[in-house]
């Protein structure tokens, strides 16, 4: 029996990616391209070749040991960097995949949306920005950017990963004008008030989405919040009697899960509801009419004032709960004496930033160092150069 033609597994230049997307879409066709010009990807889009590029860089291999909020230490179950940046990824893949929008390019965004984040969560972000006050601050949107621009050494070619200019677009979430100024063709719309792409968008609520939730589910298991607590977050408690109603005889655990992944159901309908009747509303065509448009990825006000107190909720009683303030405040003290150690006396640098630091700025170089560092690095980095009979 004469066999049938085996069916190609890839369609040659990047088409076998290309699914049906709206014309506001970012598509490899509208992209503004990559600042060092390369040939296209055989087997995969423009955007899942980022996607693929901030897999295996290393920032993103450090996100594993970087805080969200629990120091990695603390317990092996808490979310980390890593795994925070892996559930907003999927929220996000998801809406894009659903408002027909570029989903290789939101997970692009998505993953490395957090590689410039400090060692320490917030805690070391803002010991590092007051460091830096008189050496044009620090920001861990603009490290993200710095790494995937310059950083990274991977390439032949050129410095960082050379991503598609609106990859880089999503990763740079704010901006003030004033900086803004000093990233060309990337700050102008910061300047000129003007919105990211729809993917971009989607990253900034699928974060709020994860983070949300996940600092929950953590809290719980961490014992620093209670149900009894919860029942005061109208988001949770109406959930949780969903739950219970479905399932009256199932253990806390299962109970606890049951009510997250409802309430990250709920808030994902509402996203896709609400951002769907914007984007009808404003009839865009083109990617230029989003970027002239007011935001279009929301939620409705109701969902958004629920998430706001649920964020309350957590500001008050679990980032700061005394327990992870105490953490935070030895974080700090970290992050301030590492960066007095070293621009006090730049020899204790790795010679590759002392030669950084010698060929420019001897602050950004040590903020690029201890940005870079993972909780338990700078920790051992700390008693290598404070504790007498350390090596
Ligand atoms: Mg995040």
């Amino acid at each position: 029996m004469p066999m049938r033609p085996r069916t190609r597994l890839w369609l040659p230049s990047n088409r076998a990616a290309v699914r049906e997307m709206m014309s506001y879409a970012v598509s490899d066709g509208v992209s503004r391209g990559r600042a060092v010009p390369e040939p296209r990807p055989k087997a995969r889009s423009e955007f899942q070749r980022d996607r693929d590029r901030i897999v295996h860089s290393t920032a993103f291999r450090r996100l594993e040991y970087k805080t969200q909020v629990f120091v990695n230490h603390e317990g092996d179950l808490f979310r980390t960097r890593l795994t925070h940046s892996i559930e907003v990824a999927q929220v996000a893949r998801s809406v894009a995949r659903a408002l027909n929008l570029n989903d290789d390019l939101t997970e692009a965004i998505a993953l490395a949306h957090d590689l410039g984040h400090t060692p320490f969560g917030h805690a070391g972000q803002e010991a590092l920005n007051e460091c830096m006050q008189a050496h044009g601050g620090f920001e861990h949107n603009r490290q993200s950017l710095r790494i995937v621009d310059r950083l990274e050494e991977r390439y032949g070619a050129f410095d960082g990963l050379n991503l598609m200019f609106e990859t880089r677009e999503g990763i740079l979430k704010h901006c003030s004008p004033a900086r803004a100024r000093e990233l060309g063709d990337l700050g102008q719309r910061f300047i000129e008030d003007r919105r990211p792409s729809l993917e971009a968008q989607i990253c900034n609520l699928a974060d709020e989405i994860a983070y949300n939730n996940h600092d929950v589910d953590d809290g719980l298991r961490s014992g620093l919040l209670t149900l009894e607590q919860l029942d005061q977050v109208s988001l949770f408690s109406r959930h949780a009697t969903e739950a219970d109603r479905e399932f009256p005889q199932i253990s806390l655990r299962r109970r606890v899960h049951e009510t997250i992944r409802r309430m990250i159901g709920a808030q994902v309908a509402d996203l896709l509801a609400e951002s769907t009747r914007r984007i009808q509303a404003a009839a865009p065509l083109t990617l230029a009419d989003i970027h002239a448009a007011p935001a279009l990825i929301a939620f409705t006000d109701a969902m958004q004032e629920e998430n706001q107190k649920l964020k309350g909720f957590l500001r008050e009683h679990l980032y700061h709960h005394y327990e992870v303030l105490r953490m935070t405040a030895k974080a700090r003290r970290i992050i301030r004496d590492l960066f007095a150690a070293f621009t006090e006396n730049p020899r204790l640098l790795p010679p590759q930033y002392q030669e950084m630091a010698a060929n420019g700025n001897l602050a950004r170089a040590t903020a690029d160092y201890i940005a870079g560092m993972t909780d338990r690095y700078s920790m051992k980095e700390h008693r290598r150069l404070f504790s007498v009979g350390e090596l």
